[in-house]
């Protein structure tokens, strides 16, 4: 199957409102270039460089996506070119984004957090406990150039569907207790809820995804 064929087929599927991230990272330009002329302008990557790499090198109305463990250090170089970083995981980083941002003049940069709710060990994200709406409330008003969207999470890599299942509802719990308070404080939002890959993308829908990020479904086994 093509790519313009993978892309024609996980569309006819998807509901109008949950939006499609393509997944390209390891990716080469040519293959991105066929999703874009298949009509894709969302991409996702989860390396610095190589999201500015490719910034640079295709067209500008593409939206760009950060998917991975952002380091602080990255920061700068990754701010005038990115549309959504998902992976914002603790607040010392939010602070450090917040605080480039300033130096940079960005109005707002948007930003999920990253919300840890697989029963598998994973490193990076919050606890649910965490990302209370008081204490979101209150970083949204410290720091006036992040604009919180929402959030991303991720399933285990497992073939238990009760579990991921379990998970996502999980996320989606958590979705909804943010979503006051973020249409609140940024009344024109529709807030975010990043979850579901090539493998558990359906069930992602059926709990509330917003947004699915899709690599190999899409461009084939990274290589
Ligand atoms: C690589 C990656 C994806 C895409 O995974 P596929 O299984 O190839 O669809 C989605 N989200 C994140 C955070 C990733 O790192």
């Amino acid at each position: 199957m093509s790519i313009a064929g993978n892309i024609a087929l996980i569309r006819e599927t998807l509901p109008k409102d949950v939006e499609l991230l393509c997944v390209s990272k390891y990716h080469t330009l040519a293959e991105i270039q066929e999703a874009y002329n298949a009509g894709e302008r969302a991409f996702g990557e989860s390396r610095v460089q190589e999201l500015v790499v490719k910034y640079e090198a295709l067209p500008k109305d593409i939206c760009w996506h950060f998917i991975g463990h952002l380091q602080t250090n990255k920061i700068r170089a990754l701010l005038p070119c990115v549309t959504l970083i998902h992976g914002v995981d603790s607040w010392r980083l939010l602070e450090e984004i917040n605080k480039e941002a300033a130096k940079l003049n960005l109005p707002s940069v948007r930003v999920l957090l990253e919300a840890k709710v697989a029963e598998e060990e994973t490193k990076y994200g919050f606890t649910p406990d965490d990302l209370t709406p008081q204490c979101v409330l209150d970083y949204t008003q410290r720091l006036p150039h992040i604009q919180i969207c929402g959030i991303m999470g991720m399933a285990s890599f497992t073939d238990n569907v009760a579990q991921i299942k379990r998970e996502f509802a999980a996320l989606q719990t958590l979705h909804n207790s943010l979503t006051p308070i973020l249409q609140e404080v940024y009344p024109t939002l529709t807030p975010i809820l990043s979850m579901g890959m090539s493998e558990d993308y359906p069930i992602a829908i059926e709990h509330g995804a917003t947004l699915i990020r899709i690599g190999s479904g899409i461009f084939g086994e990274r290589l």
